[in-house]
């Protein structure tokens, strides 16, 4: 950094990672458990674990400013093809493992990158030989997340036709210049457009994502999103609150100009701004269902990846960068194309870091998902894991009681709308000593 940076603020938005998928972090997972991988997959599965398969698309139509992901916005139909086949072929393999064979995945999820960058006929071959190798008979659900500028009326009936039933339209704003200054491909005309396409084709839930503190996000602009979201009426809304890790076009650019602080709105008013347009939901109808989303009808729309998977399901991801979660164990995938692909030419398995959790952190893991749906009841833990997670946490519990975070009420703990908004801010408390790392609010 330069000398004439800026230092933060205290609740300025700086550079790093505020969200926490999973546990332990993934700066403990190393590059030599592979062989814990080989072994998950060759032992039987555990009785009644579900199992889910996800499958990574890493392609878009350009990268956006505060994308963290691995994508390619410059790859021909061929390597397409090619990145697709190498897909089925790591499938083929794993499904044949004795941790898969005979099991039918209970959801599916397609995410990226940009699934719906697809065209028609290569989802529909994609999922006819997924479906060859393992049927799809019993998935309860299968979601799709899509950018609305690649959807066509014919995408939108091959993607139902495939068996999707969550789309997700990663609309992350209305406004067209801030779509523009960040990065995004599309636009708000298209956003309408793919919405009533997908209305249209009678998917059982669409869901759309915004971002709160987008750059050059404005109180006025702000409620002028909510009152668009209102409009659509989706099934469900998801809203992140903007974050800039370190692999995003905006941090490079803060590293260039020496600036400490991210030239996005701060975590206060990313969280005001989640705060009002829950509530905005709330008078309309939508149950808040995690802290970061808003159903319309809890009864029927439910998110069987996301409960499953912080519930200790399996997961089995295909592609590159791609996540799974095997018996306890966690891997990800290799995290360019090139490799990716040349592992599996070379039949090894295309793992880059992984972690063999044992039973405590286990139970860490699904204790501190399970907050974010800001309700965690103490019996489930008691007979998974026979621990009293009031008793192992009664301090962490007590010091956010006192900060009005959260409530033990009738052995379930509750989170208060405040602990919610900012519910991966309090999970660090909730870690081994040794697994804590900074935190960046
Ligand atoms: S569409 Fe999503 S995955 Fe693709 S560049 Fe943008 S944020 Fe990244």
């Amino acid at each position: 950094m330069s000398e004439t940076a800026t230092p933060p603020t205290k609740k300025a938005t700086r550079a790093g990672n505020y969200f926490i998928s999973n546990y332990p972090p993934f700066s403990f997972w190393s590059s030599d458990q592979g062989e814990e991988v080989r072994a998950a997959y060759d032992r039987d599965p555990i009785p009644g674990t579900p199992l889910g398969l996800y499958h990574h698309i890493p392609f878009c139509r350009r990268r956006c400013h505060f994308c963290y992901f691995r994508v390619y916005t410059d790859k021909n139909g061929q390597e397409i093809r090619d990145y697709l086949d190498h897909t089925i072929t790591e499938l083929e393999r794993l499904a044949a493992k004795p941790l898969v064979a005979g099991r039918k995945p209970h959801f599916i999820y397609f995410g990226g990158g940009t699934p719906s960058y697809l065209s028609g006929r290569q989802l529909t071959d994609l999922t006819d030989r997924m479906k060859a190798i393992l049927s799809w008979d019993d998935a309860e659900e299968v979601a799709f997340e899509c950018e609305p500028g690649t959807l066509t009326a014919g995408k939108l009936a091959a993607i139902k036709e495939i068996g999707v039933t969550r789309l997700s339209l990663g609309i992350e704003n209305f406004d067209d210049r801030i779509l523009e200054i960040n990065g995004r491909a599309h636009r708000s005309k298209e956003v309408w457009k793919a919405f009533e396409r997908a209305r249209a084709e009678g998917f059982d839930q669409i869901n759309i994502d915004l971002i709160a503190g987008m750059l050059e996000e404005t109180e006025e602009n702000w409620q002028k999103n909510i009152e668009q979201v209102l409009k659509l009426a989706p099934d469900s809304i998801t809203i992140y609150q903007m974050e800039i890790p370190y692999n995003t076009t905006i941090y490079k650019d803060m590293k260039e100009s020496g600036a400490l602080v991210a030239p996005v709105a701060g975590w206060e008013t990313k969280r005001r701004w989640v705060r009002e347009a829950f509530a905005e939901l709330e008078a309309n109808g939508y149950t808040i269902s995690s802290g970061y989303t808003a159903v319309k009808n809890p009864e029927r729309t439910k998110f069987i990846y996301r409960d499953s998977l912080w519930g200790g399901a399996d997961l089995v991801g295909l592609g590159v960068a791609s996540f799974s979660h095997v018996q306890g164990v966690h891997y990800q995938n290799l995290t360019e194309i090139d490799d990716y692909v040349a592992a599996i030419d070379t039949e090894k398995m295309p793992v880059k870091r992984a972690f063999r959790t044992n039973e405590e952190e286990r139970m860490i893991r699904e204790f501190i998902l399970q907050m974010k749906l800001g309700h965690v009841k103490a019996d489930y833990f008691r007979d998974k894991f026979q621990i009293s997670i009031l008793d192992r946490f009664a301090r962490p519990l007590e010091e956010l009681t006192e900060e009005g975070l959260l409530e033990v009420i009738d052995d379930a703990i509750v989170l208060s709308r405040d602990g919610l908004l900012c519910v991966d801010n309090l999970l660090h408390d909730f870690f081994l000593e040794h697994h804590k790392t900074d935190r960046i609010v």
